[in-house]
């Protein structure tokens, strides 16, 4: 029988909800619970796909294609899972369903309303999501934070899971923030009051109270929440802000919050157990040698446009002990200014996915500028593409090299829409998404990377390399090393004649873990380690300064 574990937000939006929900995840676990994860968001967006960066930041790709919200990348680097469709739905895609049964007369004639017919479909999805998987514990975040119009219905929802599933296997928890007035940091908890007081006119009282807060919290002020939000002593978690997204498991399973679930929900678990987690965190707090990368791109301004890949890079660089600085680098700026105003001083160069024609003239000056001066280089589906056309402008004097995507009527489209998107008018979900196989060549970098000749890895994109330009390329030593089953479709490309120049048209930063970063990014971040910059002082390899 699958418990519920629901978490909801308050007072403000951005307070840590979704890494409390994956810090949760994650002790559950480290209990040698099973642990299944939703986040349900109340926009009306079927999925975030089609949202601007700046509205939602990344968006995360599941193994089957699924375009989801960026906690879901924290909940796969958090639980070490891998999510799909059924961990993430929205407003949008509730509505489509209910209004789809309604005009195939499933109803048969009864008036559709927000309760029960909505609700009733999201309840739906969090309890056939459960029955698939059957997970101990499902946890459910809800998006949004108490109080907000579109969220109602999925807090209803959340509401009526109690009585469907009963009172012993539903657990809620309420995130919430106290802010603090002054410098002395007195902690008010007002807010909170009133968030909860919103949440129980809803019907729902929360069993935990998880409080951020960015200064320690007085007894007196814990016994203050418990009073006033009906909630026991102990639960009142304190969640003081850290340095280090990380940490956070750690801090609540020290406030007890692994206990309390366990006991509310009479779960039959391990002791506490996030020793391994503890000495990755460790590592990253006593990791001193700065590894400056820059990532060149579109949203430098909206760093978390590219989660995902500041998070793999992290991972890699403790691997390696290296705490990795980034330099968000606009990549308009570049054409400004040219690339080594921007790039001067950056070990690793690294140009993430994107769409539009803004800015890419200064992604394709920033791969000259790599293979120029020996910097290495990942370039990450669009940062393929523009290491494909500046391959091809430079090093075969195809100065006019383009994608179709920024120009339609290049003479030299190296870079072209795939064959089966040339029908599509439809922009929400019609990309090419998710899992693909390939095939690697034998002894190639990205073969010796992964220690394998058949990967699989996520995709999010309509264009793809112009098999035409193949060959060509290939005698200017840009190679082709990783190909679809079949050889049609070029999904790496290495420039054999650079220390580390590798474009992969896939996403490799969604599967990349704390404890284990992902071989392309582990292997970039070693690369820039040791790859000398004109005038730097040399160093060892990593290997051999590890055996000192
Ligand atoms: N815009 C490019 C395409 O659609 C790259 C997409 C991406 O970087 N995710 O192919």
């Amino acid at each position: 029988m699958t418990k519920y574990v629901f978490v909801t937000g308050g007072v403000v939006s951005s307070v840590g909800k979704g890494i409390s929900a994956a810090s949760i995840g994650r002790i559950l676990k480290s209990r040698g619970l099973s642990v299944a994860i939703q986040k349900l968001d109340p926009y009306l967006n079927v999925d975030p796909g089609t949202m601007s960066p700046y509205q939602h930041g990344e968006v995360f790709v599941t193994k089957d294609g699924c375009e989801t919200d960026l906690d879901l990348g924290h909940y796969e680097r958090f639980i070490d899972i891998e999510l799909t469709k059924s961990s993430n739905i929205t407003a949008g895609q509730i509505y489509t369903q209910v209004i789809a049964k309604e005009r195939r007369g499933d109803y048969l004639g009864g008036t559709i309303q927000t309760v029960p017919h909505v609700t009733n479909a999201i309840k739906e999805f969090m309890l056939n999501a459960a029955a698939d998987q059957q997970p101990d514990v499902m946890l459910v975040e809800v998006g949004g934070t108490v109080g907000d119009i579109e969220g109602q219905p999925f807090l209803e929802a959340i509401r009526q899971m109690r009585t469907a599933v009963g009172r012993d296997n539903t657990y809620y928890i309420h995130v919430t923030l106290l802010p603090h007035i002054g410098a002395t940091g007195e902690l008010k908890t007002k807010p909170t009051q009133h968030s909860v007081r919103e949440l129980r006119a809803i019907g729902i009282q929360p069993d935990a109270i998880v409080c951020r807060s960015d200064f320690a919290i007085a007894e007196d002020i814990k016994d203050k929440i418990a009073l006033f939000c009906d909630v026991q002593r102990d639960a009142v978690i304190p969640m003081l802000t850290v340095n280090n997204i990380y940490e956070v498991p750690l801090v609540l399973e020290e406030s007890g919050i692994g206990d309390l679930i366990i006991d509310g929900l009479h779960l039959d678990a391990n002791p506490r157990n996030l020793g391994e987690w503890r000495a990755m965190v460790d590592r990253m707090a006593n990791t001193r040698k700065v590894l400056p990368i820059a990532v060149v791109g579109k949203y430098a301004d909206l760093p978390d446009a590219y989660l995902s890949v500041k998070e793999a890079l992290r991972h890699a660089g403790v691997f390696h002990e290296r705490d990795v600085d980034i330099t968000w680098v606009q990549s308009e700026d570049i054409e400004r200014d040219g690339a080594a105003e921007w790039l001067d001083h950056a070990a690793g160069i690294v140009v993430p996915g994107g769409f539009g024609a803004r800015g890419v003239e200064g992604m394709v000056d920033a791969v000259a500028y790599a293979r120029d001066q020996g910097i290495p280089y990942l370039g990450l589906c669009l940062g393929m593409q523009v290491m494909v056309m500046e391959s091809a402008r430079s090093l075969l004097g195809l100065t006019d090299a383009n994608s179709t995507e920024f120009d339609p009527e290049t003479p030299n489209p190296v870079i072209d829409l795939m064959p089966d998107q040339r029908d599509v008018s439809e922009m929400g979900g019609t990309m090419r998404l998710g899992n693909y196989p390939c095939q690697l060549m034998p002894g190639s970098r990205a073969a010796k990377s992964y220690g394998s000749e058949t990967i699989t890895e996520r995709h999010r994109h309509r264009f793809e390399f112009n098999n035409k330009y193949r060959e060509t390329l290939q005698e200017a030593g840009v190679l082709a090393t990783g190909l679809s089953p079949g050889g049609r479709l070029v999904e790496i490309v290495e420039n054999v004649d650079h220390p580390f120049m590798v474009g992969v048209q896939f996403h490799p930063e969604f599967r990349s873990r704390p404890q284990e970063p992902h071989p392309l990014f582990r292997d970039f971040v070693e690369a820039a380690s040791v790859v000398l910059r004109p005038g730097a002082q040399p160093e060892l390899p990593l290997a051999e300064e590890a055996q000192r």
